[in-house]
């Protein structure tokens, strides 16, 4: 009975998640990608240009960004330009959206996906750091996001943010990080269930990443875990593959759907856990 019941759940989620992506569906496609100088970002723009996409790319470090379009080019993007801009500027996610669309005559693809710089360590009392942060990881997001929404509605085009496991479990060792990606997770969810409600034709796409091994992450994490780190460029696509087939919400590496599942249906496991950390030697 219970294995019958197993399978059957096995089975669905197999069906759920099979790969109906279609390379097609993206050549020519007019793609936006915020944090594009480098990791899952410059991943992204190397993937889209192979399916022969337009690509605007956006971040601070202007050579880096040059670097990115000139192999975009050569992998064969239709077209490929940047935009510098500094999402911590209140006044740059509008600027840099308008360039975009009007660069590409419009737009099929938002991809959010910069991050700013935090630590990983135990929170000390800086607040004003956890407000930095949410405008850089957070309300720049949102500001793109209400610019495009009347882009994409003409264009049938969708949103796609790259989110966390630390947007679904509450870790320790990045408050600040961890409180920008819930309150990613929040915001998009609630905009999808209004899309829904309004029979909107703009879909918004939610990646939940575990570890991924960009250069940035894994300086940041030696020494706090041995955790297996996959690579950025399957993380890249398989966001990639999900905002084209318009899907909710995705995971990568998959089992995370099972790390978030697990700790909501047993919460104490977390506690069995924790108490075999200790703080002294996270200082
Ligand atoms: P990287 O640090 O490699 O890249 C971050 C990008 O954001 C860079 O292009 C950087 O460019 C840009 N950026 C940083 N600050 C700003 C700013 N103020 N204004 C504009 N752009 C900025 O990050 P990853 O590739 O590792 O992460 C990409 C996404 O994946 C993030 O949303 C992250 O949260 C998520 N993720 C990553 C995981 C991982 O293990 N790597 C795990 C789970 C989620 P520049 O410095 O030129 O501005």
């Amino acid at each position: 009975g219970y294995l019958g019941f197993f399978l059957l759940i096995a089975a669905l989620t197999a069906y759920m998640w099979r790969d109906t992506f279609d390379p097609e569906s993206v050549r020519g496609a007019r793609v936006l990608i915020t944090g594009a100088s480098s990791g899952i970002g410059e991943q992204m723009a190397y993937h889209y240009a192979k399916f022969g996409a337009q690509i605007v790319i956006t971040a601070r470090r202007v050579d880096a960004l040059k670097k990115v379009v000139q192999k975009c080019v050569k992998l064969g993007a239709q077209k490929a330009m940047y935009v510098t801009g500094d999402m911590s500027d209140p006044a740059d996610p509008e600027r840099v959206f308008k360039y975009a669309v009007e660069k590409l005559g419009g737009l099929d693809f938002l991809v959010l996906n910069h991050v700013g710089n935090t630590n990983v360590e135990l929170w000390k009392g800086d607040a004003d750091h956890v407000r930095s942060l949410m405008q850089v990881n957070f309300v720049s997001y949102v500001q793109m996001a209400a610019a495009a929404l009347p882009v994409l509605e003409t264009s049938g085009g969708s949103i796609i943010v790259v989110s966390s496991v630390a947007g679904k479990l509450a870790s320790p060792f990045v408050a600040p990080y961890t409180s920008t990606k819930f309150a990613m997770n929040g915001f998009f969810g609630a905009l999808q269930n209004e899309l829904a409600i309004r029979k909107s034709n703009v879909s918004v796409s939610i990646l939940i990443l575990g570890l991924i091994d960009t250069e940035s992450a894994m300086n940041k994490i030696r020494g706090f875990t041995t955790m297996t780190a996959y690579p950025a460029s399957e993380a890249a696509l398989s966001i990639i593959k999900a905002g084209a087939t318009r899907q909710k919400e995705a995971y990568y590496p998959w089992f995370h759907y099972f790390t978030c599942l697990i700790n909501n249906i047993f919460p104490f496991m977390k506690d069995i856990l924790l108490s075999s950390l200790s703080a002294e030697n996270m200082d």
